[in-house]
């Protein structure tokens, strides 16, 4: 399809003023500035607080675990057989001598030694492998070795206010 002139012409004008907009679009983001820095919002310090130094403001301090002796675990007594590391049942009325304590010879009977009960039997704890003691993790930094203490400078507010 021909055009006329007078289209052309039109034709012409808008190329330009789109030239002439997408010139001022460039500009503009020229001069947007970058992406804003991340703020960092801290609270108003009352009074004449200053930040604690001691903890860096966080109002507590990452300390060395010392109860466990930088073991992470601490040796605790079995519960399971109260630290004896064996178990010890009565094993009821001797049946070798009918819970007499003599044999019908009138011997002693051997199996209780007079007793009138059987001995006892004790069996290994399996739960301490018969040592009587087991480990568990440190209940105060629960293995890491660090724990998390309250900074005393500050009471845990990370703000240190001097005393008037
Ligand atoms: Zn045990
Ligand atoms: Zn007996
Ligand atoms: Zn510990
Ligand atoms: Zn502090």
């Amino acid at each position: 399809m021909a055009k006329t002139p007078a289209q052309i012409e039109k034709q012409k004008r808008e190329a330009e003023k789109r030239k002439k907009r997408d010139k001022a679009i460039l500009k503009i983001a020229r001069e947007m500035p970058d992406d804003p820095a991340e703020e960092v919002v801290t609270p108003p310090i009352p009074g004449n607080g200053v930040k604690c130094l001691r903890c860096e403001g966080t109002g507590h301090l990452i300390l060395d675990c010392d109860i466990c002796k930088g073991q992470g675990k601490m040796v605790v007594r079995c519960r399971k057989c109260a630290g004896k590391g064996t178990y010890t049942q009565l094993a009821g009325p001797c049946s070798r001598c009918a819970a007499t304590g003599v044999l019908e010879d009138g011997t002693q009977c051997p199996r209780c030694k007079g007793r009138k009960l059987q001995l006892e039997f004790s069996s290994p704890c399996f739960k301490c492998s018969g040592t009587g003691t087991t480990k568990v993790a440190c209940k105060r930094c629960g293995g890491s070795l660090r724990y998390k203490s309250p900074c005393g400078n500050c009471g845990g507010t990370g703000i240190y206010q001097p005393k008037p």
